[in-house]
């Protein structure tokens, strides 16, 4: 079976991968055989590509990417009772060890032990086929499409955000960032109940697509534009009540609390590698509440819901689509970030 792997940094090849044949394909009494159809090219695929790693993760042997996934059920367990063969569904990539302490409290995705797609050594899904857990795989109606389930992942961190959030309809919201993590937490928050939200990036073409996604959806070019003093001057001087950071930027991050209202809350996004300045005196004034996010919970049901009732549309995030056969190509382009990329993905051969 081919599949798309990282052999070590900077090297990606196209090859059989048989070392996956073992263990990970054995398919347990609740799990499900998946054959992949569509996977989003993540930045932090990317990243393992350029860098070898992500923090404390490093990528010491070859690894298969890709995370950001759906497909059709091909194969089910004995105990498996929500989903059968030929269902279309899209899947959460971290499994948490069920019994942890994390888990029992909720919290499955700050568990430890999570094992969690294209995380070394985890092996992605750029691969034919897949066996997941059945509670970590959710069935799609037949109005979403592959290619929007496959933006379910990285919509979750946005939902996910926009929940810790706490949103009350009517609030204004700064999203820094018009990645594809920025622009799907603009929906979210206009989801979420948001009038506004002024999303802020320097590459103008991420700014157009962010202005086209909604009117509520108002474009700052932070290179040309002092981002707090126009938020300050359309909130008659108060502030947006939420600043979402989504850059990962230490700099952009120094800055969340200038444009924040009084009791108003910051939800840090983007991965920060390193320590980072805070301005604790502008969070005291403010009174601000800060929170983290670390990829998302309980999110996926409500993804899916929310594509299929048409209340967040991810169609016009979808900037590229690759054959699996031209997916080193595409990591290279992915790699050099085109400005006027939102999410790449990648569709997989379905005979077999
Ligand atoms: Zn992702």
């Amino acid at each position: 079976m081919e599949a798309l792997v990282l052999e070590r940094k900077d090297e990606l090849s196209l090859r059989d991968f048989p070392a996956i044949d073992q263990a990970e394909e054995r398919l347990g009494p609740r799990d499900v055989r998946i054959r992949l159809h569509t996977v989003g090219i993540c930045g932090s695929d990317v990243h393992y590509y350029t860098h070898g790693r992500i923090g404390p993760f490093v990528v010491k042997a070859p690894m298969i990417l890709g995370h950001e996934a759906s497909g059709t059920v091909i194969e089910t367990g004995p105990e498996v009772t929500t989903l059968k063969p030929g269902d279309r569904v899209c899947m959460e990539p971290g499994i948490p060890d069920p019994n942890s302490r994390a888990t029992r409290m909720g919290m499955y995705n700050i568990d430890p032990a999570v094992r969690f797609w294209a995380t070394p050594p985890v092996h992605g899904i750029l691969r034919p086929t897949c066996v997941h857990p059945e509670a970590f795989t959710f069935k799609l109606p037949d109005t979403v499409s592959f290619a929007e389930a496959a933006m379910v992942e990285p919509l979750a961190v946005g939902i996910h955000a926009a929940t810790k959030a706490r949103i009350r309809p009517g609030d204004t919201a700064v999203v820094l960032g018009a990645g594809p993590i920025g622009l799907v937490t603009a929906l979210s928050a206009l989801a979420g109940g948001c009038a506004r939200v002024f999303v802020s990036d320097i590459a103008q073409p991420k700014l157009e697509i962010a202005a086209a996604l909604s009117p509520a959806i108002i474009p700052i070019n932070a290179e040309v534009e002092d981002l707090p003093r126009r938020v300050l001057a359309e909130t008659d001087g108060w502030g947006a009540e939420i600043v979402f950071e989504a850059t990962g930027s230490p700099r952009a991050a120094a800055g969340v609390f200038a444009p924040l209202a009084p009791g108003g809350c910051v939800v840090m996004i983007g991965g920060q590698p390193d320590p980072i300045a805070y301005d604790a005196g502008a969070a005291m004034v403010r009174e601000a509440r800060v929170e983290n996010i670390f990829r998302y919970a309980h999110a996926f049901p409500r993804c899916v819901a929310m594509i299929a009732s048409g209340a967040i549309d991810v169609k016009p995030l979808i900037t590229r689509t690759f054959d699996f056969k031209d997916s080193v190509q595409a990591f290279r382009i992915a790699a050099s970030a085109p400005p006027g990329d939102v999410k790449m993905q990648i569709v997989m051969p379905q005979q077999g």
